[in-house]
Parts: C-alpha cells; structure tokens; sequence
C-alpha cells in the first residue's frame, strides 16, 4: 500500500458501499440518510444540552461555525474556516463497530468478533490504498453480515439461527456508543477551530502533530468539565487510532499522534477532568451510580486498551 493514501483514507472509508450504490438497490442510500439523521439529532442535542456549560470561546465557535453533515460513505470530520463538517459514514463505522463490542462480550461470538473489529480496520486502510490506486475495493458489511461470509465460515462462526437481535438493552448500550463517538470526534473539531489552527496551514509535520495532540486534549477537558462522558466512545478511540496505524516508517507521513497511546492519553484526560467535575459526581451519587460508574470506567479503560491498534 502507497503509504500517501493513508492520508486519502478519510476521506474513502465505506467506498464498498458506494460501488453497489449504481445497483437498482436504494437501500443503502436510504440507510446513509438515516446515519445522516444520527449525525445530525446527536450534533444538536450536544449544542443544546453540553455547549451552555463549555467556554466562552468554545461559545463563540459555535456561534461562528456551521454544522454541515454530509450524507456520503466517506469517514471524515474536519474543521475550517467558519465550518465544521461531518459524514454519515463516520456513523457507519461507530455503528458497526458498536455493535461488533456488543456481540463480542457473548462468549459464543468472542472470537468472531475481534476477527471482524481487525477485518473492519484492515479494509478501511486497503480500500484507501486500493482507492488511491484505482484497484478493485475489499468489501465489508455490519458485523451481523459478516457471519454470511467466507472468513467468517473459515472462523467456524456460530451461525445465528434467527438472524441476529439486539435487546433493548443492548441497543441503549449501541446508541450510547455511537451517539458519545461522534461527541468525541466533535469536539475535537471544535478544539481545532478554538485553538484557531484553521486559521493557518501546519508548517511542518512536527506543528500538525501537535496541533492534533492540543485538539484531542482541548477536547478531552472540555468533555469532562461540561459532564459529558465519552469513555464510552470506544469506536471513535478506535478511529482515532485507525486514523494513525502507529506504523513508524509511516510516521512522518501522518497527521495525527500515534494510534493507541493516543487513544488512552484522551481517556485518561477525560476521567481526570470528570473526577475533578463535583457536579458530575454529586449527580452520580444522588443517582447511586457513584461506585458502579467509576468501576465501569476503569473496566472500560482495559477494553480500550485491547482494543486500540497499537
Ligand atoms: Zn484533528
């Protein structure tokens, strides 16, 4: 793979779905708008519910930015001048992975299903490569399609009897994930735009790094302060690694920090500016979350730790 095209792969994630969008099948096309609808509903509950309480600078980029959400297959958020953009796809990816987590906590799937978390980051970064290199796209669908295919069989994956469904439970649990990860992912587009690194173009490689590094902690500390828990973004900490495969021959090719280590540096900035939040807290206890929560976060920091590239 041209290592350059890891810079194009933002922009050419879910490119398999586009290839069947010329198909007489318009379900795709009608499910990239229902992505579109997260996208959207999970961008204006943040704004009225999270931006009150943030800075006054945080504040005025919101006042100053316009939130576009494009309805395209493409994983990408990025932050300019006056505008912060988004894609639906970015939501496919928090969706499938999410549930990949939920179905990978059942025994019977365990295996499975990390083989589908690696297969779906593997196809990310080969259809970038293959995009830029105008070669035939690898295809990859939800985690429950994934059980009709060849690799899935060679894994000897239980087939579901009944197809696959969520409770209700874990579909709260799929909708949390999705909905913290494109909070996350959000955010650190609004660091971008507070920190004015749209103002200007990095001039080295070290400045873009670091700008990348400035966002994700401007991020990290405003979630935690405004009481907005994205510990559970576990998909967007896995785009954000995926984003940077870590690879060191690569390295000075790239725009964000390394893979993993950047993933645990904003889950522990998040925690340590939630553990300072007292409102936070004193709401979790009047909840008599307290004790449940704070392990759940510690148990949470170990399965990113398993999951992130490294
Ligand atoms: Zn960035």
């Amino acid at each position: 793979m041209n290592p350059r095209s890891l810079i194009v792969f933002l922009a050419a994630l879910l490119s398999p779905y586009a290839s069947q969008l010329g198909a007489t099948d318009h379900a795709y096309a009608i499910e990239l708008a229902q992505y579109k609808s997260k996208v959207k509903a999970t961008v204006d509950a943040f704004r009225r519910n999270y931006l009150p309480q943030m800075s006054a600078e945080a504040k005025a980029v919101d006042a100053d930015v316009q939130y576009t959400i494009k309805e395209t297959f493409g994983i990408n958020a990025f932050a300019r001048q006056h505008q912060i953009i988004m894609t639906s796809g970015t939501a496919v990816f928090f969706q499938w992975m999410a549930e990949a987590i939920v179905l990978g906590q059942k025994p019977r799937y365990q295996k499975c299903m990390s083989t589908y978390i690696n297969a779906l980051v593997a196809t990310t970064l080969a259809n970038t490569g293959a995009v830029e290199d105008h070669e035939p796209l690898h295809e990859i669908g939800s985690p429950i399609t994934f059980f009709e295919t060849e690799a899935a069989h060679d894994l000897a994956c239980p087939k579901p009897s009944n197809g696959i469904v969520f409770s209700e439970r874990e579909q709260a649990f799929i909708g949390i994930t999705v909905g913290s990860s494109i909070d996350l992912l959000l955010l650190h587009e609004i660091g971008h735009e507070v920190l004015h690194h749209v103002d200007s173009r990095p001039s080295s490689k070290a400045e873009s790094r670091a700008r990348e590094q400035a966002a994700d902690s401007w991020a990290a500390a405003a979630a935690g302060d405004a009481g907005l828990d994205v510990t559970k973004a576990v998909p967007a900490f896995i785009l954000f690694a995926v984003a940077d495969p870590g690879k060191i021959e690569l390295e000075p090719l790239l725009d964000h920090p390394l893979g993993g280590n950047r993933c645990i540096a904003i889950y522990d900035k998040v925690i340590e500016h939630l553990r300072n939040n007292s409102a936070f807290n004193n709401q979790l206890r009047a909840d008599g979350e307290y004790d449940a929560y704070w392990k759940t976060a510690s148990a949470a920091r170990q399965q990113l730790l398993a999951l992130a590239p490294q």
